[in-house]
């Protein structure tokens, strides 16, 4: 049985709110896994200057480890979009030139596949977490979530491009799907559900 503290290394409070209600914090042995956001630490997280979405998601985490003397998790995301090459994948946040403009993201991605049919339109999210020991210690997990870039925008809930990529497994864009919903197929939730067994099953650093 194991208690734990786990810091979730990210500034994003759409994506806080998100990993804290996948990630499972007590298992049916009694151990318990607490989850904190950064607000506690005073930290600001280090610019995104990785190659890779592995590099991003390792320079988040392993700096709020070695900061907090705490495990620290961290996500890197990207939109790969097949028509388009894969891009704009690790740009994704920052497509439309300005880091994190959802609005000036999506109108962008939109225009790119103006007059594209819907079979060219395939496109996935594909997450990696990663788990960093104070000690310097880094486990990567990955997740993935397959879908297609909508001709406009449906739905109101969600965050980034949740209203215009519609999710194969449902045909609704994740803007259209519950937070429980969401939480169930997504590429975000598919990699944490990785590394939280993995943190369960290896405690100790
Ligand atoms: P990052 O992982 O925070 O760097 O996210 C990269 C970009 O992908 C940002 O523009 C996010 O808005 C977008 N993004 C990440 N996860 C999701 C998601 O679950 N839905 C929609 N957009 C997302």
């Amino acid at each position: 049985m194991i208690k734990m503290q786990i810091v979730i290394a990210t500034e994003n409070l759409h994506k806080l709110n998100e990993l804290q209600a996948i990630l499972p914090s007590s298992f049916p042995d009694g151990s318990s896994i607490i989850y904190t956001g950064m607000q506690s630490f005073s930290l600001t997280l280090p610019p995104e200057t990785g190659t890779s979405l592995q590099e991003n998601a390792q320079l988040k985490a392993v700096y709020v480890a070695r900061q907090t003397g705490l495990p620290a998790i961290s996500d890197d995301t990207g939109l790969e979009v097949d028509f388009l090459n894969g891009a704009p994948g690790i740009y994704t946040a920052r497509y439309a030139g300005e880091h994190g403009n959802a609005q000036a993201n999506n109108q962008k991605l939109l225009a790119a596949l103006k007059d594209v049919p819907m079979p060219q339109r395939t496109a996935r999210f594909r997450t990696v977490a990663c788990l960093a020991y104070p000690n310097g210690k880094t486990v990567l997990f990955e997740g993935t979530a397959e879908g297609h870039i909508a001709q406009s925008y449906s739905g109101k809930n969600g965050f980034g491009y949740d209203p215009i990529f519609i999710v194969t497994a449902t045909n609704k864009t994740f803007a259209q799907m519950s937070p429980e919903e969401k939480n169930a197929l997504s590429h975000r939730a598919r990699a944490f559900k990785k590394l939280a067994q993995y943190v369960k099953e290896n405690p100790t650093f």
